[in-house]
Parts: structure tokens; C-alpha cells; sequence
């Protein structure tokens, strides 16, 4: 392996992207998919989102 480029270390950020809304969101604030357990951030949450867009798009066609 090559001495890759110094990465800055870990900042206490815990943003994630959310899967619903494309937006960031703290990971610790929301809830993983009902479906695939992938990050969907707390304001689509408290929107009765609890599915990302893949898995709603999944559930919308069957
Ligand atoms: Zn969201
Ligand atoms: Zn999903």
C-alpha cells in the first residue's frame, strides 16, 4: 500500500447523508430504514418518512 495523503482525524461530526432527502443529518439523531437500514435523518423521521427513496420507490411499484 502506498503512504496515502495525511487524512485529517476523525472531527466529533457525525453528519451523514440522509437517503430520503439527499440532505445531511446527524447520524445519531436519526433512524436507519425500515427496509435496508440506510440513514434517513430525523426531519424526514418526524415527517413519517421512514424509508429511504430507494425502498419507498420499491414499495410504490408493487
Ligand atoms: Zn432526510
Ligand atoms: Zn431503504
Amino acid at each position: 500500500m502506498t503512504p496515502s495523503a495525511a487524512r485529517p482525524p476523525l472531527v466529533e461530526r457525525d453528519a451523514m447523508l440522509c437517503r430520503a432527502c439527499g440532505r445531511e443529518g446527524r447520524a445519531s439523531e436519526g433512524y436507519p430504514c425500515e427496509s435496508c437500514g440506510t440513514f434517513v435523518c430525523l426531519v424526514c423521521t418526524i415527517r413519517g418518512v421512514t424509508r429511504c427513496r430507494n425502498c419507498v420507490e420499491k414499495a410504490k411499484s408493487t
